[in-house]
């Protein structure tokens, strides 16, 4: 993609409304525009960088047994009144009277939605364990919607939802999802440690917000230290063993939201080894029974032939939220750095002088060579100064700069500059597309 070409609308000023640092760069970046309180349109790079977050998300979700669906934004009342919600969910909900006045919403989440396609299509124990997840647009109409992409009232949320035979088997399917927003968060760059989160009416230990660490975060969080460093499971994690070592290994050092912190334990943690912090809720999973399929009527039978109600839990990633965390975990005072795994263009190349025949024919040949190499690629070919230049890709926060100007096309030389780290390093045109592609990553 050429710049001059590109619907990349950047802000030399700091917009006034933002408060936090992924507010500021998401719109100075040019990569959202706000429509409403909480409402966003996607420009192409903020689009691009949705999309390869929710590819990730998706991966890691196959990868651990769920099955892709996709159920409809718009919900009818019917299957909340069912459940219980309707009245209960009270003003966050958005409801909508269609032309026969029949009451519709907005759906805020969707398990009596998924309940109500499992109690249709599955009868027996043998279809389980079911895991099925979409990645869909939410509503909420939250009191307070601030921090742009991070609490709006439109977002983009990944939610699975388990159906299991008993408690036990549930266990496994939530362990499966445990493991998986592991592996999700590491390759999106977070660190996203599992904290004891609250059940709320329904009890039992089965729920765990994911948080990553920000000062700006909503949630006040208190976690052991070494769940800092821990390395996450392999990908070649059999998701069909048992994985309780892991989640055991995980779960056994003291991490928990404020609502489940327990200060004689966090006190009993040596005092270097405790963190006591802000943070930022990326995921939540939660193991809630038969909350929803007993009033449903979503039942199976076991091998004796009796039906029950099923066995659910939900799992959410908050799929546009992670935009902004990740910009909070991943940026400096010039822009946003964006890991390699997300990032909306993965090599930028920098035309220090367009129109320069020399010039302009190295960076075409480097642009079909990384493209040929499988990396995505965005040229700055503007006749901006090369300063303005510089400070626009470090705050788009494109991972590799390949800067090529008139010197160095006649000696056949570039630059190549890490944005993580600032680092440059002069090579030979030769050997700049080898050198990103085996990822000198620094
Ligand atoms: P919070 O406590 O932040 O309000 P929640 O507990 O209500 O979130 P869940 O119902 O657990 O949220 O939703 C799953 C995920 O969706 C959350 O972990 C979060 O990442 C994301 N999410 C929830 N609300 C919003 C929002 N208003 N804007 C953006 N993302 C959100
Ligand atoms: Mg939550």
């Amino acid at each position: 993609m050429r710049l001059s070409r590109a619907f990349i609308p950047i802000l030399k000023e700091t917009p006034k409304e933002a408060e936090i640092v992924s507010h500021r760069l998401m719109l100075r970046a040019g990569m959202i525009r706000q429509q409403a309180a909480g409402i966003y349109s996607w420009l192409p790079l903020g689009m691009t960088v949705l999309e390869n977050i929710g590819n990730i998300v998706r991966e890691e979700q196959n990868r651990a047994g769920a099955q892709e669906i996709l159920m409809p934004t718009i919900q009818p009342s019917d299957l909340w009144r069912e459940s219980g919600r309707y009245d209960a969910y009270g003003p966050e909900m958005l409801r909508i009277m269609d032309r026969h006045e029949r009451e519709m919403l907005y759906g805020p989440t969707n398990e009596e939605m998924v309940t109500d396609i499992f109690r249709t299509h599955v009868r027996s124990y043998r279809a389980l364990p079911m895991n099925l997840y979409h990645i869909q647009w939410k509503f909420r109409d939250e009191v307070r919607p601030r921090f742009g992409v991070m609490r709006g009232r439109e977002f983009l949320m990944k939610d699975a939802y388990s159906f299991d035979l008993d408690e036990e088997s549930a266990r496994h399917a939530y362990q499966r999802m445990f493991v998986a927003y592991l592996r999700t968060f590491a390759r999106l760059g977070l660190t996203a440690i599992p904290m004891r989160a609250d059940t709320g009416p329904i009890g039992g230990n089965l729920s765990h917000e994911f948080i990553i660490l920000a000062s700006t975060g909503e949630s006040e969080v208190f976690c052991h230290r070494d769940l800092l460093e821990k390395p996450v499971p392999s990908p070649d994690t059999d998701f069909w063993s048992d994985l309780t070592p892991i989640v055991d290994d995980w779960t056994s050092l003291y991490a928990a939201t404020d609502e489940m912190h327990d200060v004689a334990a966090f006190e009993a943690i040596p005092e270097e080894k405790r963190v006591a912090a802000r943070g930022i809720e990326v995921g939540h999973i939660f193991y809630f029974g038969t909350k929803y399929s007993a009033p449903m009527g979503a039942k199976v039978a076991g091998l004796d032939g009796v039906e029950r109600p099923v066995h659910m839990g939900s799992y959410g990633i908050g799929v546009s939220r992670l935009v902004g965390a990740v910009i909070e975990a991943c940026h400096d005072e010039a822009g946003i750095i964006w890991p390699d795994s997300i990032a909306p263009y993965q090599v930028a190349i920098l035309n220090l002088k367009p129109g320069d025949a020399a010039t302009d024919a190295m960076v075409d040949r480097l642009e079909k060579g990384f493209e040929a190499a499988g990396k995505t690629v965005l040229v700055d070919d503007t006749d901006q100064r090369p300063g303005a230049k510089f400070a626009g890709m470090d705050l788009i926060g494109i991972p590799w700069q390949v800067i090529v100007g008139p010197r160095g096309a006649a000696d056949g030389s570039v630059e190549i500059k890490r944005r993580a780290t600032g680092a440059r390093e002069t090579l030979p045109e030769s050997g700049a597309i080898a050198y990103i592609t085996e990822g000198n990553a620094a």
